[in-house]
């Protein structure tokens, strides 16, 4: 595992099994047992219609690029040492949009649209984070 300086998540009691899944490389979300929702970020209720009812369910990974962008300076702040880094928000084939990390990727590869894949870096003991590839990798 590397050094890594930037920020991380804080672990609660309604992400936890979020985190405990990525950490199996296994991501799950909720999805609501009312109307079929997936929802990020982990939550209590359903974002979509507020039932308490749900399930942690396994993501296929499988997602495309809604939006990005690369910090490409960073000096004095806590990715100063991971510049430059893509952040992208991937809309997951599931429905929820998570913001993460693309990395691996190639001149072509970071385009709204384009199809990613979730993969994991473990960070440390205690957190995995869930990131991106290009879908084609
Ligand atoms: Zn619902």
């Amino acid at each position: 595992m590397k050094h890594i300086t930037r920020p991380l998540p804080t672990i609660t009691p309604d992400n936890e099994e979020f985190w405990r899944s990525t950490k199996a490389h296994a991501a799950k979300l909720q999805r609501c047992n009312v109307c079929a929702h997936f929802w990020y970020y982990p939550g209590p209720v359903c974002h979509h219609c507020g039932a308490q009812d749900w399930t942690w369910t396994p993501l296929s990974g499988v997602g495309t690029i809604y939006s990005y962008s690369v910090l490409e300076r960073a000096k004095g702040n806590p990715y100063e040492n991971d510049v430059p880094i893509a952040i992208v928000l991937v809309r997951l084939e599931e429905g929820p949009v998570i913001m993460s990390n693309l990395f691996d990727y190639g001149s072509t590869d970071l385009a709204i649209g384009a199809a990613v894949q979730m993969t994991y870096e473990d960070v440390n003991d205690e957190v995995t984070l869930a990131v991106f590839v290009p879908a084609h990798r």
